[in-house]
């Protein structure tokens, strides 16, 4: 999509720390992180947010949920623990318009897990 920010990025418009990448998805680290390990999981089709999900990404959802732990046992947190965020539009927190899954994770102890502007 013209204009979208994550768009820009999965097309190598602009340059993001990727860290995996198949022909559906593209997970990079957050660039202003709110925990010690923030990436976000992002759909290639865009998306405009949970609320646009149609029954056709059902398989797409599915697989974006199958690629988390993934995703997280490379990043070294598959057995400490994780969250996982989806903001929805603005009163939500979404400021990126494009489907994108927060993975957040890497806290000392449990305690500090509480991320300031996420639940
Ligand atoms: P949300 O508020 O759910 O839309 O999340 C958007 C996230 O994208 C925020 O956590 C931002 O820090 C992050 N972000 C914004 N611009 C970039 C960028 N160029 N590269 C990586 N992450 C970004
Ligand atoms: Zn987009």
């Amino acid at each position: 999509m013209k204009g979208c920010l994550f768009c820009k990025i999965i097309n190598k418009e602009i340059s993001a720390d990727i860290v995996f990448e198949n022909g559906k998805f593209l997970v990079f680290k957050d660039i202003y992180p709110k925990a010690p390990v923030h990436l976000l999981l992002v759909t290639k089709k865009h998306i405009r947010s949970v609320n646009d999900l149609k029954l056709r990404d059902k398989s797409l959802i599915g697989e974006l949920f199958l690629l988390v732990p993934k995703v997280a046992a490379r990043a070294g947190v598959k057995k400490s623990g994780y969250k996982l965020v989806f903001n929805v539009g603005r009163g939500g927190g979404q400021m990126i318009e494009h489907l994108h899954l927060h993975l957040l994770a890497g806290w000392k102890n449990e305690k500090e897990s509480c991320v300031p502007g996420m639940p």
